[in-house]
């Protein structure tokens, strides 16, 4: 019995096909890749590897691609090899502002947006309103959070943590484009070691995938999130155990805000009531996503006694 082989050619564009054609082919090769987001992936992926913006595209559709048709061929290869948008773009939009991304750092989510919402609700209240708030960033990749925190409150000040030295030189460069640079210092740091001096602010959303579930993640994340932002250990709860235990050294009076999987919220609010019960801190509140998935625990450090 003879099997026939079947040979596949790689995606291409050529220059004399038109913007309206590459438009269309993109779509068909992504919608057979798996990719959910086909035409909106197309529609990013064009207008980058032409160089103009998406709404130039349609009074653009009849033109051919021309030179730029091997760059619109090599963006639409990486998709259909699973690597993310935001990856080929170089950089993602988190709480309305642009973050340059790398292959070191996490690809920023939209669902920690609700860590900043929480925490500006904390600090935009009465009793903080206009203080010089000092923040510490726990494993800050991108520096997402520190500099969107920074970049929104104007009187704060705060220190971004990673154990990678090459994202901290992403997170300078995002807090020299938003303008936030001389308010944020960088720090090489594993979880909270080394950190002494105390802070009123800490946020963090730390590697929370048990290890054996990283298989399992879709392609976009497991082979292009860097493992060591997504490991959270044996059971996704190691680095949160590690920040908790010290927290009452590094935040003796203020806020944690954690970034938590959609299944850790019990795990996470009883290890901090566990510390919170000896140090007499009050229960830890929980705020959900967009998707009303619980993903941020909110722990106030000072004793209850002494709570307003
Ligand atoms: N939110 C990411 C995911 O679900 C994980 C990020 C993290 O571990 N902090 O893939």
């Amino acid at each position: 019995m003879t099997s026939a082989v079947q040979t596949v050619e790689p995606f291409a564009i050529s220059p004399e096909q038109s913007i309206g054609e590459a438009y269309r082919s993109m779509i068909r090769a992504f919608t057979v890749a798996g990719i959910d987001t086909a035409a909106l992936d197309a529609r990013l992926l064009l207008a980058h590897a032409l160089e103009v913006d998406t709404a130039t595209l349609i009074s653009a559709a009849g033109q051919p691609v021309g030179q730029k048709g091997q760059a619109v061929t090599d963006a639409a290869r990486r998709r259909i090899a699973r690597e993310p948008v935001s990856r080929i773009l170089g950089w993602r939009e988190f709480y309305g502002r642009k973050f340059e991304i790398s292959p070191a750092t996490l690809d920023p989510r939209p669902d920690t947006e609700t860590l900043i919402d929480a925490a500006l609700a904390i600090a935009r209240s009465p009793d903080l309103l206009g203080k010089p708030l000092r923040i510490l960033d726990v494993g800050t990749g991108s520096g997402c959070l520190l500099v969107t925190l920074l970049a929104e409150l104007d009187h704060a000040t705060g220190v971004a943590t990673d154990i990678n030295p090459a994202v901290l030189e992403v997170a300078q460069r995002n807090a020299l484009a938003h303008g936030v640079s001389p308010r944020m210092a960088v720090r090489i740091a594993d979880a909270l070691v080394g950190i002494d001096e105390p802070f009123d602010m800490l946020v963090s959303n730390p590697p929370y995938i048990p290890t054996l579930e990283i298989a399992q993640l879709a392609p976009e994340v497991k082979f292009h999130d860097p493992e060591f932002a997504l490991d959270g250990g044996v059971d996704g709860l190691v680095i949160y155990r590690r920040i908790v235990a010290a927290l009452v050294r590094v935040l003796p009076n203020g806020y944690a805000f954690f970034e938590i999987g959609s299944s850790q919220a019990c795990n996470v609010t009883e290890l901090l009531r566990t510390v919170g019960r000896t140090a007499g801190w009050p229960v830890p509140s929980t705020m959900k996503d967009l998707s009303g998935n619980v993903r941020c625990v909110a722990q106030k450090t000072l004793r209850s006694t002494q709570a307003k």
